[in-house]
């Protein structure tokens, strides 16, 4: 179909058409106008100097006009001008144009009168030549040839007509020859003036159209990949489910993200990601028919549209293969990159009858597959746009608290176990929700990892954390976790410094937390950077201590100064009974081998409490000898202690009925 661009382009191109064709015309029409009117003055000018010749020599003219035989001087000299300047033919005619002598060019006849020419007779009434050119049959009659009628006065008064065949067919061609070349030059130069104006703007058309062609691609495709963008995309789930309305049936929508693309970025460089979605883009057509659509909407995100089909398990094994397609190693110099991705599945019409909610409901999907840990094909459920919503919701208040630094700490007291002396404080970091209730650590650190937020949120504890302890009397300790995720960008050792040296805060009253899942990996980067801590001094403490993977080969690796055994060791204490008590036990054990502290955690219950007066631990924290609370409700408490030490314990005391001397307010 023709566009209106295209069409007006069209109607221009018709138009400077026809005005060549025009220019073309009329300068032939000038042409034969002016070569005719040439002719005739050339011819006129021929057979008037001719007849005026014929006049003056012929004395007897009007004789021979009255019909009289021409003296015998006059008939020679006729016989001679015959061939005079192409005069192929004369004659000699009386006022009245009757033809009295007449030549053929060859021969001269005596005609007499018997032949009348009304041509001749007005010219004889008008008193001036008339004069015609026409066109000839050779030989009978030249090409080209004009006739002229004179008449020949004598003493001012016309006698006779002398009628001159002049043949004009060379000068004719000459004439036309030189017009012919001279139009030939006015049709270029005008040819010129309008063809390269013509052909440039003709060729701008072209290059304007072609641009509006490639505007109009990229309008609909992804650049990179050559896919459809997201725009086309909603165009093409358009018509399907318009398609679906009418004749029935499902559709499905894959939500397709690659696993940890960023980092592959990382390593392999910008051609390296693009290639590998280039690549995958490939093998995602190539399993698909063609009335499927493929989308690529940026990054890493593709969709695939599967059309026609008639279950959900149709569905999930072309999911299946779609995943085996995009997660085949593929070759990349000399290495091979094994990506893996997350896929969502909605289904119309049941997730949802428009292009918007039916990619809202494939990506809720896919968001559900990379939180159960990615590399995983999930369906739609209803229930995911509350979780999505409450995702979002959080998602906002831990970037404001990070703009805004609006994070809260609170602090659990760590107790000695014999004596019963408060040693210090773990930091434990809340976010404020909208609604002013305080969001667990456990629910928002993954996110904030996510997110890569957890630098940021990590270097703030521990300012916030270590200003706090200089509050506190010497030599209390604050202990603050650190997450694996703040080891990858390499800068913990530095964050740690600033903080000791902004407060001013002793190293050796700085516990770091650290997990198993940090070793995991086995970096010696990881080793020295905790090294590098160590020697400022700082103590390194390993949390939630057998929990983990194989914990016990993590602690001959580096040298920690406290292991906390987890809180899920007391919360079995209770029901498991003695297997509880055997494996804590062993571990204080293994601790007071290694020449480690150990710290008991969770502990909530008098019975717990009475055996691990009997056990060897150092420390206990736990709801038992206190919850965590914010910075402002300890401080009074402990500087009050202080302010009136006790002789035999100069720290905080407690007593086992679980009411700490200090005022503690639970807080969760
Ligand atoms: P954790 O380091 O093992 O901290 C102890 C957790 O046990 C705290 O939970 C604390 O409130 C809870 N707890 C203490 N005593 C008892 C008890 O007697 N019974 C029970 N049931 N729980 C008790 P919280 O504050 O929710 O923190 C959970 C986890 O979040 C922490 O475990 C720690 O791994 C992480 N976390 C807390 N603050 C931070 C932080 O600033 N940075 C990082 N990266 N992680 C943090
Ligand atoms: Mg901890
Ligand atoms: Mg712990």
């Amino acid at each position: 179909m023709l566009n209106p661009l295209t069409l007006s382009n069209f109607k221009k191109a018709a138009l400077a058409g026809s005005v060549m064709l025009l220019v073309v015309f009329g300068v032939g029409v000038v042409l034969k106008a002016t070569v005719d009117n040439l002719l005739y003055w050339d011819a006129t000018a021929a057979a008037e100097s001719w007849a005026r010749y014929v006049a003056e020599n012929v004395t007897d003219i009007e004789e021979i006009a009255g019909g009289a035989q021409p003296s015998a001087q006059s008939m020679a000299f006729l016989i001679r001008t015959q061939q005079i300047r192409h005069v192929f033919g004369f004659e000699i005619i009386n006022l009245y144009g009757n033809i009295q002598l007449s030549s053929d060019g060859s021969k001269i006849s005596n005609v007499r009168g018997s032949v009348h020419s009304e041509i001749a007779a007005n010219a004889a009434a008008l008193g001036r030549p008339i004069i015609s050119v026409k066109e000839g049959t050779p030989p009978v009659r030249p090409k080209y040839y004009s006739v002229a009628y004179l008449p020949v006065t004598v003493d001012g008064s016309p006698r006779a007509i002398v009628a001159a065949y002049v043949d004009v067919s060379e000068q004719r061609e000459h004439f036309r020859n030189a017009f012919l070349l001279a139009a030939l030059a006015l049709c270029l130069l005008i040819g010129g003036a309008v063809g390269i104006p013509t052909i440039a703007w003709y060729r701008r058309t072209k290059e304007k159209q072609q641009a509006d062609r490639r505007i109009r691609y990229l309008a609909h495709h992804d650049a990179l990949t050559g896919l459809s963008n997201r725009a086309q995309l909603i165009e093409k789930l358009e018509l399907a489910l318009a398609v679906l309305s009418l004749r029935g049936g499902s559709l499905a929508v894959h939500f397709i993200d690659l696993d940890h693309f960023k980092e592959v970025n990382d390593t392999l460089g910008h051609d390296g990601g693009d290639f590998l979605l280039k690549t995958i883009a490939e093998r995602l057509r190539a399993v698909t028919r063609v009335e499927d659509v493929v989308a690529r909407l940026g990054g890493d995100e593709f969709v695939v549209v599967q059309t026609g089909i008639a279950s959900k398990d149709q569905a999930e094994s072309f999911a299946h293969r779609l995943v085996s397609a995009a997660t085949a190693p593929i070759a990349l110099k000399d290495q091979q990159i094994a990506a893996t991705i997350s896929l969502g599945i909605a289904l119309a019409p049941v997730d949802g009858t428009s292009p918007e909610r039916l990619l809202k409901s494939a990506d809720l999907a896919l968001y559900r597959s990379k939180a159960d840990g990615r590399n995983c094909i999930r369906f739609f459920l209803p229930e995911m746009d509350a979780a999505l919503l409450a995702r979002i919701a959080l998602e906002k208040s831990l970037r404001d608290a990070v703009l805004n630094e609006s994070f809260i700490l609170h602090y659990q007291p760590v107790f000695e176990i014999s004596g019963h002396n408060l040693i210090g404080f773990e930091a434990l970091i809340r976010l404020p929700a909208a609604d002013g209730t305080l969001i667990p650590p456990l629910t928002f650190i993954p996110i904030a990892e996510e997110l890569r937020l957890i630098d940021k949120i990590g270097a703030w504890v521990l300012k916030e954390a270590c200003k706090a302890a200089t509050t506190w009397p010497e030599p209390l300790t604050v202990a603050v976790n650190l997450s694996p995720a703040q080891f990858k960008t390499g800068n913990v050792s530095a964050t740690v410094a600033s903080a000791l040296k902004a407060s001013g805060l002793a190293p050796q009253r700085l516990e770091l937390e650290i997990t198993e899942t940090l070793l995991l990996g086995n970096s010696e980067f990881i080793m020295k950077e905790l090294q590098t801590i160590k020697a400022m001094g700082v103590a390194i403490v390993m949390d939630d201590f057998g929990t983990g993977y194989s914990s016990l080969s993590y602690l001959w690796r580096f040298p920690f100064d406290k292991i906390k055994i987890d809180r899920s060791f007391m919360q079995g204490f209770d029901t498991s009974g003695r297997d509880a008590e055997t494996v804590v036990k062993t571990i204080i054990a293994l601790g007071r081998e290694l020449k480690m502290r150990v710290t008991v955690e969770g502990v909530e219950t008098a019975r717990q409490v009475e055996f691990l007066d009997g056990a060897d631990a150092d420390q206990v924290q736990g709801y038992f000898f206190g919850r965590p609370v914010p910075a402002s409700e300890i401080e009074a408490g402990i500087l009050t202690n202080f302010q009136e030490p006790h002789p035999t314990k100069p720290a905080v005391s407690i007593h086992k009925a679980g009411a700490p001397m200090v005022k503690l307010v639970a807080t969760n």
